[in-house]
């Protein structure tokens, strides 16, 4: 490998291509895919994840903000994009001038967009969202209805979409079919009242997965472009594992190698001490790259193919891990943190469960600092 980076992340384009058509083939024709890119999408670059997910049959994009929004318009002008947060009152106009579509959980939100709308002449498609359990954003089941009806009235918006979100779609089958029929009976009134709206939608990767009878007619996956199933109870079948393929790989080098005595401490704060003689390597990665220090002394790395434990503490820039088990090891050997060695791998979920988090934490913690270098038939 011709660079000389300490720590870097590699991206199989065609992977995500193929957990892509994974997505719409378990969706089928008939729905449309909105994939999730926010927050960089998910550490993995947003700018030429984008341009991918484009090529390769995204209908829509879930963003965050509006300068997620408009990285994704720096690469095509006019792709369609749903800002799944709120906007604050200060960026209504930006995101009508922008062609964002907006979020919409109170009348307030909505005069806001319809008078810029109607002030720039830009008449702006708006999704209502409503909230069935998860508290965080929408009007509530209760008031959806009246909202709608504001809404339609307000000159200068559009209203193209209608959503709600679950609350805990991987471990409570029970509360989330109550979400499900909260909604839908909403839906079916608005029906009879002839007053449907086209894009209706709630799954996210775990309910896709989970709740396939219950697609509406629109989904927004992010874990799962990026072939990382949602953790949970519910077991998935192999048959999923098979046609999902993680598109990132974390990497770091061996910087140095020494033996060290029995009484040896290592590390910040001395977390660790050496029970016996052991060979340890220092490594070119630390949290200022986005390797959780929650992950000091408990999780494990690849190197030559084996499994080396993280002794101590994770620090900014380096960490130390056990090579006792591994002969040949130098510095400038590649280290995997996450993704595949030899025959072994080590998956974002793994490395989640080390640090006791969830796997959009360890992807989206990724650091700037780390470049992205892209894989596949498709990498520019
Ligand atoms: C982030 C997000 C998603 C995607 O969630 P995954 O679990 O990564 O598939 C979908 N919908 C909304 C509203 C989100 O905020």
């Amino acid at each position: 490998m011709k660079h000389c980076f300490r720590c870097w992340a590699e991206v199989d384009l065609d992977a995500l291509r193929g957990n892509l058509a994974w997505i719409r083939h378990r969706v089928g024709p008939q729905v449309k895919i909105m994939t999730v890119v926010k927050a960089d999408a998910y550490g993995h670059g947003l700018k030429q994840i984008a341009a991918l997910l484009m090529q390769n049959g995204t209908d829509l994009f879930g963003v965050a903000n509006l300068a997620e929004a408009r990285a994704i318009h720096s690469v095509g002008q006019g792709w369609p994009v749903l800002m799944l947060g709120a906007c604050l009152p200060d960026e209504a106009e930006l995101t009508v001038l922008d062609g964002v579509i907006p979020t919409i959980s109170t009348l307030q939100e909505a005069k806001r967009f319809s008078q810029a709308a109607s002030r720039l002449n830009r008449p702006t498609r708006v999704h209502i969202k409503v909230d069935t359990g998860m508290g965080r954003l929408g009007v509530s089941v209760r008031k959806a209805r009246e909202l709608i009806v504001q809404v339609n009235r307000l000159p200068g918006l559009k209203l193209e979409g209608i959503y709600t979100h679950y609350a805990s779609v991987e471990d409570d089958l029970e509360f989330s079919r109550a979400q499900r029929k909260r909604f839908q009976t909403l839906l079916d009134r608005l029906e009879v009242e002839g007053m449907a709206i086209p894009m209706i939608h709630a799954n996210n990767s775990g309910a896709l997965l989970h709740e396939p009878g219950t697609l509406f007619n629109l989904v927004r996956p992010g874990l799962l472009v990026y072939g990382v199933a949602p953790p949970g109870k519910r077991r998935l079948a192999s048959t999923l594992q098979k046609h999902l393929h993680a598109a990132l790989a974390l990497k770091c080098r061996v910087s140095l190698v020494k033996e060290i005595p029995r009484g040896t401490p290592l590390s910040y704060g001395r977390m660790f001490v050496a029970r016996t003689k052991m060979r340890v390597a220092t490594l070119t990665a630390g949290y200022g790259d986005g390797y959780l220090r929650a992950c000091s002394n408990r999780a494990r790395v690849l190197i030559d193919g084996k499994r080396c434990p993280v002794l101590g503490r994770v620090t900014m820039d380096q960490m130390i891990a056990d090579v006792s088990r591994v002969p040949g090891v130098k510095p400038g050997d590649e280290v995997v943190l996450i993704g595949r060695q030899r025959g072994d791998e080590i998956s974002v979920n793994e490395l989640a469960g080390w640090c006791d988090t969830i796997p959009w934490e360890v992807l989206t913690s990724i650091s700037y600092r780390v470049p992205r270098i892209y894989r596949g038939s498709q990498a520019a």
